[in-house]
């Protein structure tokens, strides 16, 4: 494995998402406003619904699951790159519902704040950048 540089901590972030705005799409926004190119990610809180995804490995495509009912964001660990010259976020969840059923996946597009609290720490170095990979069909890391 080639050897990686070390990045260094930038701004740290420490913010309320705003009500009824798409999760995924916000914390993208937040990134692109910010110029935020290499990070983490953490929210914690709830949310009005839920798209997440699982990658079938097999299929080589994401598996989509809608869940229509408010959850509890148990965890939301996340990473920020850069995809087509842009931020991107690639973040996984934890979903609780109001019987403390876990559910969890790959966030998508279509996931709705109801109060979520955002952490971001910027990582200071070159950025990742994300390209398709013809194995995968997945958008990865050089
Ligand atoms: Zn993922």
């Amino acid at each position: 494995m080639a050897e990686e540089k070390p990045y260094l901590t930038g701004r740290t972030y420490l913010f309320r998402l705003p009500k009824g705005k798409d999760l995924l799409e916000e914390l993208i926004d937040f990134c692109h406003d910010n110029q935020v190119k290499c990070g983490i990610v953490s929210v914690v809180g709830s949310v009005s619904n839920a798209t997440i995804g699982y990658y079938d490995q097999a299929k080589k495509k994401f598996e989509k699951s809608l869940f229509d009912e408010e959850l509890e964001l148990l965890n939301l660990t996340g990473n920020v790159s850069i995809q087509d010259n842009r931020p991107m976020v690639h973040a996984h969840v934890t979903l609780a519902d109001k019987d403390h059923t876990v559910i969890g996946g790959h966030l998508l597009p279509g996931t709705k704040i109801y109060v979520c609290e955002a952490y971001i720490q910027e990582l200071v170095g070159e950025p990742k950048v994300r390209r398709s990979d013809k194995v995968t069909k997945l958008s990865l890391w050089a």
